[in-house]
């Protein structure tokens, strides 16, 4: 329910600060709990109490008349801080709280768009970074140092954006809280918006005789050589963020983060899909025939493939568990090795009587004649 603070009080919607501070005295005693043993003294005394809490502050008072209770959420001192929130965006953010009655809506926003305590300057800016590495370094993991341009404290102020031996004043514009008030004009009336203070950007401190080097700003531009741990099994369009290592901010504030966007280089014999990997070998036409075991590189060395008799081109053999390790778990990919069966190009003499004894021994002459047969009618 609503209640009326004025009232609760007993005193008139102009009256003044003494007026309110003299009715709050008198009603704190008359409904103390020490003092007064009625059932619902308590509660008089607390609603006696909130009322003078609002009341009794220029600040809150000013939006109580305006936006009754729900105004107590943005009408504080301290509490403030929006980000985000500029220009016209927060009119729309008003015209659609209201829009649909007034309701609860209301303070639930200012709740989240006000949280928060005294405002600071924003912190640096992410810095993201396309990050090119091998095939065996994203199988393997690494640290690898880059070197970047990135926004640092300037050496001349150390960040604190006055001319090095001049002093530091608080901010004449915000008085030091870094928060700028602004009358605004809205459908609803004049009311009030915070938003942060544009002279010292909410440090709440003003150089007068601002750092040469840096405009007053604490920051310059530098070139940085920095490690970035790249974790075993990382692939292509993965981020890696890393904490701290972006642009520091104004006068001092906090650094923003080094979003890495990885792309895995090609590599000449695996292919890579998800955490399996893919590659082909040759196979004589004898070994394919006869089965044989074979050499097959690894990443982790090399290994025994056994090909079967009979093995035809192009068959797929899996190696359990030597593909990559999951980025974000301990399992591993497969590995998958296309036996290519070679047929041999140049013929010395003995191998080509091989293969004629060959020739004569097989009835693959005799299967084709019998495609042949089944297509009777077709060609006689
Ligand atoms: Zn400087
Ligand atoms: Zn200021």
């Amino acid at each position: 329910m609503a209640k009326d603070y004025y009232s609760i009080l007993g005193i008139n919607r102009d009256a003044s600060q003494a007026d309110i501070k003299s009715a709050y005295k008198k009603l704190a005693k008359k409904y103390h709990p020490d003092i007064n043993k009625e059932a619902d003294a308590e509660a008089k005394f607390k609603d006696v109490q909130h009322a003078y809490h609002i009341l009794g502050d220029d600040q809150k008072r000013r939006s109580y008349n305006q936006f009754g209770e729900q105004g107590e959420k943005f009408g504080g001192q301290g509490g403030p801080g929006f980000q985000g929130f500029s220009g016209t965006g927060f009119e729309d953010i008003f015209e659609s709280a209201f829009g649909s009655g007034f309701s609860g809506g209301f303070s639930d926003i200012f709740g989240s768009a006000f949280g928060g305590g005294k405002r600071g300057p924003a912190r640096g800016e992410d810095i993201a970074i396309r990050m090119n590495i091998t095939f065996e370094e994203a199988a393997f993991g690494t640290e690898k140092e880059i070197e970047l341009d990135r926004i640092e404290e300037c050496d001349n102020c150390k960040g604190s954006g006055a001319r090095p031996g001049t002093k530091i004043n608080t901010c004449t514009a915000c008085n030091g809280s870094g928060v700028e008030r602004k009358i605004r004009k809205t459908f609803l009336g004049v009311i009030q918006t915070q938003g942060t203070c544009s002279k010292c950007h909410g440090a709440g401190e003003f150089a007068d005789d601002p750092c040469p080097v840096c405009d007053g700003h604490g920051r310059a531009h530098k070139r940085k050589k920095i490690k970035v741990k790249i974790p075993e099994g990382i692939d292509t369009g993965n981020h890696l963020r890393v904490k701290g290592q972006g642009n520091v901010g104004e006068m001092g504030a906090g650094k923003g983060d080094l979003i890495a966007v990885i792309y895995v280089e090609p590599h000449e014999i695996f292919k890579r899909d998800g955490n399996d990997i893919f590659m082909e070998v040759p196979v004589s036409f004898s070994e394919s025939a006869l089965g044989a075991e074979i050499e097959i590189p690894t990443l982790k060395g090399r290994a025994k493939l056994k090909v079967p008799s009979g093995t035809q081109s192009a068959t797929l053999f899996k190696m359990k568990g030597k593909g990559i390790k999951s980025v974000n778990g301990s399992s591993y990919g497969d590995q998958f090795v296309k036996a290519i069966v070679k047929t041999p190009e140049k013929l010395n003499k003995k191998q080509k009587e091989i293969f004629e004894k060959l020739e004569k021994e097989e009835k693959l002459a005799k299967e084709r004649k019998g495609i042949f047969g089944k297509l009777k009618g077709i060609f006689d």
